[in-house]
């Protein structure tokens, strides 16, 4: 391309500035990837429901027994959440696009103003249908197995979505990364907050290990040079996001279901437990004290009674 004319006319963009639409490309691409990896995930789901409800073993239908109740009901509550986060980052996308007069600028501008949650959204979806297909492959039992079956193609399909648009792991460096970047121009502090509803206790876990990691490692490179530690702080921020998201949509609904409560509950316990063993590893390695959250529940009796208002409905219908 070198020396190549281009008509004045053809001349897309700014000259010199390609560099930014190129990489806001790739933050198009990654919350796209997690609302396409979710809408997978809801194939992949309501076919193997759909399967369970109709295979009998025993002289019972599978999706009666209480393991394959554990799996419905753990996927439906796995997809409202990530359901949650794509709706929201992509709202919040579209409203900053909006306020800034939407055209291709502002547009540009909101993408690159949100890419924590590009990433977020790419990674939370494209590991939702990891489970998901995964899970739902296992349902249809040896017939999963099979290539005549929906399930092998979904497991198979879903493999690619962990690694394009940013392998997973690109995309846990570059959270933090990013955080870092708006807490030192000042575009973002992170503070510890007063408050004991989870949510805000697992952002204060989040915030203790983020500063804790800064102290620690200092400036960008330092803290760059530690995936582990960021690995951690970016599966904190994916967890809290989410089931942030998940609380905030069910906050907004005019008529939620009891399946609607009970998802966000199930989620909100998850999210606790694997923020506090995350923070925990943290404060072993940095040598910090970092606050524990807490949310109490019956788990197990919150799956089951997912699994028997998803059984009635024959498919994800939240
Ligand atoms: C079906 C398919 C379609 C594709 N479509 C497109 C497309 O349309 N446009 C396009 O531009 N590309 C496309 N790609 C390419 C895709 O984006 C790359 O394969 C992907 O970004 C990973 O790059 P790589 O294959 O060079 O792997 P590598 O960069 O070699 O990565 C190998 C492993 O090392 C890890 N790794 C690499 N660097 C680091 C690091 N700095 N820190 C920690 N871990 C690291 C990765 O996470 C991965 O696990 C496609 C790929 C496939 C398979």
């Amino acid at each position: 391309m070198e020396n190549a004319q281009i008509p004045r006319e053809n001349v897309l963009g700014q000259i010199g500035r390609g560099h930014v639409i190129a990489f806001n490309i790739l933050n198009n691409g990654r919350y796209k990837l997690g609302g396409t990896a979710l809408g997978s995930a809801k194939f992949a789901f309501d076919a193997a429901l759909d399967y369970a409800q109709q295979r009998k073993q025993f002289g019972t239908q599978i999706a009666d027994f209480g393991m394959i109740k554990r799996k419905t009901g753990q996927m439906v509550a796995d997809i409202f959440a990530v359901e949650s986060a794509v709706y929201r980052a992509v709202g919040d996308m579209d409203a900053d696009s909006q306020s800034q007069g939407n055209d291709a600028a502002a547009k540009l501008a909101s993408m690159q103003n949100f890419a924590m949650e590009c990433s977020i959204l790419k990674i939370a979806g494209s590991e939702l249908l990891a489970g998901v297909s995964d899970e739902s492959l296992q349902m249809f039992g040896g017939y999963g197995f099979l290539e005549e079956y929906p399930a092998a193609k979904y497991v198979r399909d879903a493999r690619i979505s962990r690694i394009y648009e940013g392998t997973n792991e690109i995309n846990r460096i570059v959270m933090p990364r990013t955080l870092l970047k708006k807490i030192s121009s000042g575009e973002i502090e992170l503070t510890v907050a007063d408050g004991d509803n989870p949510i805000t206790q697992m952002k204060n876990s989040f915030a203790t290990c983020f500063n804790a990691a800064r102290q620690h490692y200092g400036d960008s490179k330092g803290f760059d040079a530690n995936q582990e530690v960021m690995a951690n702080l970016a599966d904190m921020m994916i967890a809290i996001y989410v089931a942030e998201s998940a609380t905030l949509r069910l906050g907004q609904m005019d008529s939620a279901k009891q399946v609607h409560r009970d998802s966000v509950a199930l989620v909100t316990l998850q999210s606790v437990a694997r923020v506090n063993q995350l923070g925990g590893e943290l404060a072993d390695h940095l040598q910090v004290e970092v606050p524990v959250a807490s949310a109490t529940g019956d788990l197990l009796a919150l799956r089951q009674a997912i699994a028997d208002a998803v059984n009635e409905e024959g498919r994800y219908a939240l």
